[in-house]
């Protein structure tokens, strides 16, 4: 199959374009604030199906529906807590993906079966758009195949999935750069399914103490069930393997630099660039700049593949602000593969 590029230069055509590609039963790879979407249309279960197999994406890791407006929860979500309009009034569009009581409509392969499912309103203007001329949810997970790093820019779709799908839409590097984050809020209480685009501070601030699930800061035990299904998969991973070093930046990058040998991969921090000499340097912001840190990640860990590099050292913010998103992406790159320096080392 030819994958069309859809430009943004005449954005109400290109719009048009890419809906009617998603109402004829088309796969489009779509910019959204956090990453780009491999979107089709939500209410269409073979289009849904479709998505699964351009990703090879497990069978039992369900998609968020993206609507372009709050008013849509109530055609999709039941019972839905009057916790859920309320962040949906303060935070939407934006990266908050919320996990709501389903009603029949949605297809079972959206929701790989569950009783729930999860909603989001991105915030990017050709998304929006593009869901409003199709008239319908576009459900969308990430857009690399799966396991891969999320793909920020038109570039990285293509990479994955040239060929293999109908268009994909170029609207410009990704503003946030890492997924949305994920609430739960059918539970007793609410729960963080996945760190992303939304600080958790700014949902506690609204909501008080949030629970964070396990899965976010440990690997699962072996036959553990996440809440979140993909939670459990191997993610986000370069071919080399990848080695998180957390601590004090200055500890990380000499524990980094005795450790490294030449052709050794480096995510590090802008502070610590010349401080690896021989290797592959990937400076991926300030240290203390995670909202940086979180738009450059993925391409720090896509550019290694292709190359001759055969392991990656990570330095790792900590957990506050869009660190957590950043270190959970590079945790889940790692497999958890974790050197930890913070206590007298
Ligand atoms: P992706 O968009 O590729 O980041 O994948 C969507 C993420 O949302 C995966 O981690 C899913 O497991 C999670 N997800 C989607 N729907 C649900 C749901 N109903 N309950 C829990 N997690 C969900
Ligand atoms: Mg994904």
């Amino acid at each position: 199959m030819k994958t069309e590029l859809i430009t943004m230069a005449a954005p109400a055509r290109a719009a048009e374009r890419a809906a009617a590609i998603l109402r004829a039963g088309g796969l489009v790879g779509l910019p959204t604030e956090t990453v780009y979407g491999l979107g089709a249309d939500g209410l269409n279960e073979a289009a849904v199906r479709r998505i699964f197999e351009a990703k090879g994406r497990p069978q039992d890791n369900p998609l968020i529906l993206h609507v372009p407006e709050a008013a849509w929860l109530d055609r999709y979500c039941l019972d839905i807590p009057a916790e859920a309009r309320d962040l949906a009034a303060r935070f939407w569009p934006g990266p908050l993906t919320m996990i709501l009581k389903r009603r029949e409509i949605v297809p079972d392969a959206v929701t790989c079966g569950l009783e729930t499912v999860g909603v989001r309103c991105p915030d990017h203007p050709a998304a929006l758009a593009v869901i409003r001329a199709a008239g319908v949810p576009v459900a969308a997970p990430s857009g690399n195949r799966s396991g891969r790093p999320s793909p920020t820019c038109a570039a990285h779709m293509l990479e994955d999935m040239d060929g293999l799908i109908e268009a994909v839409v170029d609207g410009g590097p990704c503003g946030v750069g890492v997924e949305s984050t994920i609430l739960d809020l059918t539970g007793e209480r609410p729960r963080l399914l996945r760190p992303g685009g939304l600080p958790l501070e700014a949902l506690e601030a609204v909501l008080g103490q949030i629970t964070v699930d396990r899965a976010v800061t440990s690997p699962l035990a072996a036959g553990e069930r996440p809440r979140a299904p993909g939670m459990k998969y191997r993610h986000y991973a370069p071919k080399a393997p990848v080695t998180v070093v957390t601590g004090a930046g200055a500890d990380t990058a000499r524990y980094i630099r005795d450790h490294a040998g030449p052709g050794t991969g480096i995510i590090c921090f802008d502070e610590y660039a010349d401080s690896f000499p021989g290797c592959a340097v990937r400076p991926i912001g300030a240290s203390a700049d995670t909202a940086e840190q979180a738009r450059r990640v993925f391409d720090a860990l896509r550019s290694f593949d292709g190359t001759a590099v055969t392991a990656i050292y990570a330095q790792c913010p900590p957990d506050a602000g869009l660190g957590l998103a950043v270190a959970n992406r590079l945790k889940k790159a790692a497999g958890f593969q974790i050197v930890a320096l913070e206590e007298g080392a």
